[in-house]
């Protein structure tokens, strides 16, 4: 399985470096990319972030850099799109292991701040996924949690070659 991991805070993703997920990784048992979204940004401070429209509190993630960041990963019109959200459906061992089965390549938007503009979900993604009933500063963690569940379902993770 191949997963692409779109997220402003690429440096928070170390812990896929090591055990059964970096010994996976290195056996190619799991493909997983982690993109920096602020590389995509056409602003020249490479700003990702903006105040809502409607003027309520907080910042959202810009729409260009994340439309850009996704639309450039080959495949992406095939791929399941997922967004790590607090409003998601829930997720659980079951969806877990769906994904598993069902899916050849996911890509995985980690939000930050007050979120995403909605234009992003309404346009690219497939389905809201939520790690539990409490709110997180951001999407990093919840991300790792559901790649590191999924992968336990995919041949060879467990039983990778030392
Ligand atoms: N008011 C925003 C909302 O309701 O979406 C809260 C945004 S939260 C502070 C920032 C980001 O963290 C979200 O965009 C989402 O990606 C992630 N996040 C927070 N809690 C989460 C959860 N329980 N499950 C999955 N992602 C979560």
């Amino acid at each position: 399985m191949k997963i692409d991991i779109l997220t402003l805070f690429p440096e928070m993703f170390s812990p896929l470096e090591t055990s059964i997920m970096g010994r996976a990784k290195k056996d190619g048992k799991i493909e997983i990319n982690v993109i920096n979204i602020r590389d995509y940004s056409t602003d020249k401070h490479k700003k990702c972030d903006d105040y809502t429209f409607g003027g309520g509190p907080g910042m959202l993630m810009m729409p260009q850099p994340i439309y850009d960041a996704v639309t450039a990963i080959e495949g992406y019109e095939k791929a399941h799109k997922i967004y790590m959200s607090p409003k998601g459906r829930v997720f659980s061992q079951g969806l877990s292991r769906q994904y598993a089965k069902n899916y050849d390549h996911l890509i995985i938007l980690c939000g930050h701040y007050e979120g995403v503009d909605q234009r992003i979900i309404d346009l690219l993604i497939d389905e809201e996924i939520s790690i539990g009933d409490y709110v997180l500063t951001g999407g990093e963690l919840p991300a790792m949690v559901v790649v590191d569940a999924i992968s336990r379902h995919i041949e060879g993770v467990l039983h990778s070659s030392d």
